[in-house]
């Protein structure tokens, strides 16, 4: 079933047309109402009311994007994007502000942030702006992967090896691509199901095992000694370049 798409937007390309966010707000009656908004289009949404439960939440999951309010109860959204840039992690973020000022904006942008809106905001326009953001995050880091002996373009949904085409069903382009954003990475099959499939379908994880299989037969030179997409016993799979 594909998420239900309110107020006549274009519908969502698929199950992973989602991301997941991480709503940093303080205001609970905001949060509550962008994390509603946000799962309305298909995202996956979690939230912390303070720079303490961000950070917590981070080191659980890690979001395709964050939206962040400036003015924390215990410090600024701008000191917490600032340190995971400092930290190589450049997950896409957009800020929350209650300010105006431009020197505030400006500041969002110093430390890395992608985009921000102004309080009071409507719903319809930060839901377009995570759209937008995770639609370029996507294109612009992921839409073609060159491997040894093979390439893959996700948009097209193919994958080359040794000079042959093979094309590749929707599902196996998602799973391909998630597996080699996160490479020598061992993913649980639950958490492929929850990234790939989307919480809006219920396969099982023999689902995962299935689709493996057959990206197998596409992409390794021998599926029955793979080299790229091995097994890891009692989790799930990695893929190794
Ligand atoms: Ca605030």
């Amino acid at each position: 079933m594909e998420p239900a798409v309110p107020g006549g937007a274009a519908p969502a390309a698929g199950p992973a047309a989602g991301g997941r966010v991480l709503v940093v707000e303080d205001e609970a009656d905001l949060a509550f109402l962008l994390a509603q908004n946000l799962r309305q289009e298909g995202h996956q949404v979690d939230t912390a009311g303070s720079l303490r439960a961000a950070r917590a939440a981070l080191e659980v999951a890690r979001p395709d994007l964050l939206l962040l309010d400036v003015g924390l109860p215990d410090g600024s959204g701008l000191d917490l994007l600032a340190g995971m840039r400092a930290r190589g992690d450049y997950t896409p973020a957009v800020f929350l502000t209650a300010r105006t000022d431009e020197a505030d904006r400006l500041a969002g942008f110093a430390v890395g942030g992608d985009d921000y809106v102004t309080k009071p905001f409507s719903m319809a326009e930060v839901v377009a702006r995570v759209a937008a953001i995770l639609r370029r995050a996507r294109q612009g880091a992921q839409a073609r992967y060159l491997g040894a002996g093979f390439s893959v373009d996700f948009d097209r949904f193919l994958l080359e090896r040794d000079g042959r085409a093979h094309a590749l069903t929707y599902l196996e382009a998602e799973l391909l691509r998630y597996l080699v954003l996160r490479p020598n990475e061992a993913v649980s099959r639950n958490e492929l199901l929850d990234r790939v499939w989307g919480t809006d379908r219920f396969p099982t994880t023999r689902t995962v095992d299935t689709h493996v299989l057959n990206l197998r037969k596409k992409l390794e030179p021998d599926p029955a000694q793979p080299r790229h997409l091995l097994t890891v016993h009692g989790t799930g799979y990695k893929f190794v370049p």
